[in-house]
């Protein structure tokens, strides 16, 4: 069986989804026929997006709670910050996918089938791509945008590769026990046992709250040390003892330098597989809806897919920086992040981590760091750069 597309979207996560909503939203797309392929139904809560902007964007309708202050925690520093011009924000996957999903049924040139890929080629013969399924049925398209990693990520030597893992609660207290109008963004005031270790805690009402249990290590812990660590938060920092879990999730995200593929013929690849993830956070949201309102504009205007603003390739350096220092064990997390939380403001460091601080803030945030240990990874990480672009 052989069917044909204008662009099939592989993978209808966080990438795949934002990409349909983008095509929906815009009516060059309307005559296009469009397929949308996943394994899963995509109606769980699976996942709690957070991001920040400084404008509503596409999925303000969905936003579940909003802050406009964080506090930062650590035996270094700490601190509110005031964040204007920038909101945080929380998105629920199953809100997101519910959404999409119900704008998609007014739409009918776009079709979603449930099954699994087994792989996606180039088709010189039909100048687009192909898409197998498991039960070997073929299906064709002139782009495919692929969100599935159908590999484990290729490490080289030179490369690092951390996780950032995490075991999410949403609890809720019988009494008022939070304040819903600031986040923690981030609490290193916990063991730093696995390395680098943090809470998040996000109040989405006075008697409820997302706590995330985080940790930035090469290797992942036993999943009771979660758990563990959790109680041990809620009971001896919040001071709370009765309390129900009504939500839970778990995560594990790339946090590495390796260049990921943009494009391939004509398979583009969007999300966790574009390398959307960014190195030194973790955050992929707003990465994920710049590359696919980028690939809208693209397929409209003709252009490329493959274009990366020198603001990325600035923000990979810097990654690759923080992610060497961690590696190589010159200077904790908790400190590394302390010091820059003390001495930037931080809606400058908020730009910076979407590699889109100037120049100027950039050299500030090098300065808040200690040269002694940032340099010299700085410079190999340069080296590396260089060597990798000449050998292309
Ligand atoms: C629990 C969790 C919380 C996160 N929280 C944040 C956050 O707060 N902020 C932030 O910026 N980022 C966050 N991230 C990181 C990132 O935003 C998400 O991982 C995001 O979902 C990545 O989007 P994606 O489209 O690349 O992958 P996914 O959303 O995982 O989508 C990939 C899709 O491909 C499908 N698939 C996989 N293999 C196949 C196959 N062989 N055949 C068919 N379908 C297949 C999967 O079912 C899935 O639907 C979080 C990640 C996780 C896991």
């Amino acid at each position: 069986m052989l069917k044909q597309y204008d662009y099939i979207i592989a993978g209808a996560g966080c990438a795949g989804l934002s990409l349909l909503m983008r095509m929906m939203n815009d009516p060059f797309f309307v005559s296009k026929k469009i397929l949308v392929i996943d394994a899963a139904t995509k109606n769980t809560n699976d996942r709690t997006w957070c991001f920040w902007e400084t404008q509503p964007d596409l999925f303000e309708p969905i936003v579940h709670h909003q802050w406009k202050q964080l506090d930062f925690f650590s035996n270094y520093f700490s601190g509110s910050l005031g964040i204007d011009p920038y909101v945080y924000k929380m998105i629920q996957g199953i809100d997101f996918y519910q959404y999409i999903m119900n704008t998609a049924a007014q739409h009918p040139n776009v079709e979603f089938v449930q099954a699994r890929v087994r792989s996606i080629n180039n088709n010189s013969e039909k100048a687009g791509a192909e898409l197998v399924l498991e039960d070997g049925t073929i299906l064709t398209a002139s782009k495919i945008f692929n969100s599935i990693l159908f590999t484990p990520i290729k490490v080289a030597s030179n490369q690092f590769y951390f996780q950032q893992h995490f075991k999410g609660w949403l609890i809720k207290t019988e009494e008022a026990c939070f304040d819903s109008s600031k986040a923690t963004f981030m609490d290193f005031c916990v063991s730093q046992e696995h390395g680098t270790t943090f809470m998040y805690m996000l109040p989405v009402a006075n008697n409820k709250a997302l706590l995330e249990y985080t940790l930035f290590t090469e290797e992942l812990i036993n999943q009771s040390e979660y758990d563990i660590a959790l109680k041990k938060y809620i009971k001896e920092h919040l001071k709370i003892d009765d309390y129900t879990i009504e939500h839970e999730e778990f995560g594990i995200i790339p946090m590495t330098n390796v260049q990921f593929p943009r494009e391939n013929g004509n398979i583009v690849y969007i999300g966790i597989a574009g390398g959307q993830a960014k190195a030194s956070s973790g955050y992929a949201f707003k990465f994920i809806q710049k590359r696919t309102a980028a690939i809208v504009s693209a397929l409209k205007n003709g252009t490329s897919f493959s274009a990366t603003s020198f603001k990325n390739v600035k923000g990979h350096l810097y990654d690759s920086t923080l992610l060497r220092v961690l590696h190589e064990r010159s200077m904790n997390g908790d400190e590394i992040f302390a010091q820059i939380f003390k001495k930037i403001k931080a809606a400058d460091v908020l730009a910076f981590l979407d590699n889109e601080s100037s120049f100027f803030t950039d050299l500030r945030i090098m300065n808040s760091v200690p040269i002694k240990v940032f340099l010299p990874a700085a410079l190999k990480e340069l080296f590396a750069y260089w060597k990798y672009r000449n050998e292309k």
